[in-house]
């Protein structure tokens, strides 16, 4: 048996790219903001994370050729070891302020906070409980645990309840929900489940990759319902509304002491750039001075919402810049996706088995740049598209 038999075996992707309809991995030769192109083709970008639009703004890049210029282009080391830089210190310091907690702590990536924060926190004999719809990185930090994982049905307060009212007493559990859900585009409902956490002594972490510069503010969706001071771990990342890359964990000093101490994927790996560090700082401050991003973004969303309600699309149940067109096929979902693509807009497939099987959809995402008449165009297209191929009458 050769372990490479599976890799020869593998050939779903090798024939989607035959046959010209490979939705995946797409080289653009330019990436704007709110316009890609491809191939020579110019396509109106409805399939990003940079909410804000802050990736193109000139004092988040300035910032990061400053950093270039006085740094180096990496730390070559470890926080832990000979990679941290006051500037590093100084992000963590002035988020930490930002989100309203104690302490926070940056990693390299996203998946890196996720994977360490939670792999050191739910030792053997503890409960990690996830919402289904978590992000993978949260999943996979729960598998690099030594503790167990239980799964409550997605946004379901009685299924939490129930999940949590069947562990023992005496163990440690984790509850850990996205602020926003990154497909579905709904927020998690932090007040109600925050008394059912307490109730069964269960500590809270919201994963709000989404929600931070966006909702509350800017201040992420744990703000947008105030109860940021009930929460009990608040993560995000750089890699959306930040402009960077990179990402943090925030919460009381004794506990992101221990984080620090004590998650290999912050210790074991180098730290963020000091480009990328400095492109979080400044957009942090442009989210302090300039909070017209976060509400442009959130109006974006809005409009784009009501007009494809309107059009007769299945949006579920999204109440954010995030809105999928749920398509509920894999076939179909391609297809959808390369006639929009044909027509001038990208936006992103979902298909099993990265949606459970009847869940496929387009992930569509607005941002703060996205003018008026994009949008209008989008929807023209959108229109267009969606009743050649039957998704609307
Ligand atoms: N959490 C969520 C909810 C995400 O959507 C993502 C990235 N898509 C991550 C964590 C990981 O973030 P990063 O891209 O910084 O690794």
């Amino acid at each position: 048996m050769d372990i490479f038999d599976k890799c020869y075996k593998f050939t779903a992707a090798r024939e989607a790219i035959a046959g010209g309809y490979y939705p995946f991995f797409l080289a653009m030769t330019d990436n704007e903001g709110t316009e890609a192109v491809y191939q020579g083709r110019h396509l109106i970008m409805c399939g990003s994370n940079n909410y804000l639009g802050l990736t193109t703004h000139p004092r988040v890049r300035q910032a990061a050729i400053d950093a270039v210029k006085r740094f180096g282009t990496s730390c070559t080391g470890s926080r832990f070891a000979n990679g941290t830089l006051e500037l590093h210190e100084q992000l963590e310091r002035e988020l930490s302020e930002f989100v309203g907690k104690e302490s926070a702590l940056i990693f390299t990536t996203g998946m890196q906070v996720n994977l360490g924060t939670i792999s050191s926190l739910v030792g053997r004999g503890d409960y990690v409980i996830l919402d289904k719809e978590d992000h993978a990185s949260i999943v996979d930090g729960a598998k690099l645990s030594y503790g167990e994982t239980k799964r409550f049905r997605h946004n379901d307060l009685k299924d939490l309840e129930r999940v949590l009212s069947n562990l023992p007493e005496n163990k440690g559990k984790l509850v850990i929900v996205d602020g926003l859900y990154s497909m579905g585009g709904d927020l998690a409902p932090l007040p109600e489940m925050i008394p059912i956490c307490k109730k069964y002594e269960a500590r809270l972490m919201v994963d709000d990759a989404h929600g931070m510069g966006v909702f509350g503010g800017g201040r992420g969706t744990s703000a947008h319902f105030g109860v940021t001071d009930q929460v009990d771990l608040i993560m995000s990342t750089f890699s959306k509304s930040f402009a960077s890359i990179g990402g943090f964990i925030a919460g009381d000093d004794d506990i992101v002491h221990y984080i620090k101490h004590s998650a290999r994927s912050l210790i074991f790996s180098a730290s963020i750039s000091p480009a990328n560090t400095a492109a979080a700082l400044e957009a942090l401050h442009i989210m302090i001075e300039e909070p017209e991003h976060a509400a442009r973004a959130l109006e974006n969303g809005d409009y784009m919402r009501k007009e494809m309600r309107r059009l007769g699309f299945e949006i579920g149940n999204s109440v954010s810049p995030i809105i999928p067109i749920l398509i509920h096929d894999d076939m179909r979902t391609i297809f959808a996706w390369k006639s929009l693509f044909e027509a001038g807009v990208f936006v992103n497939p979902v298909i099993s088995p990265a949606v459970p099987e009847g869940q496929q959809l387009l992930r569509t995402s607005y941002m703060a740049t996205h003018t008026r008449e994009q949008l209008d165009c989008v929807l023209e297209i959108y229109e267009r598209v969606g009743k050649q191929i039957g998704l609307i009458a």
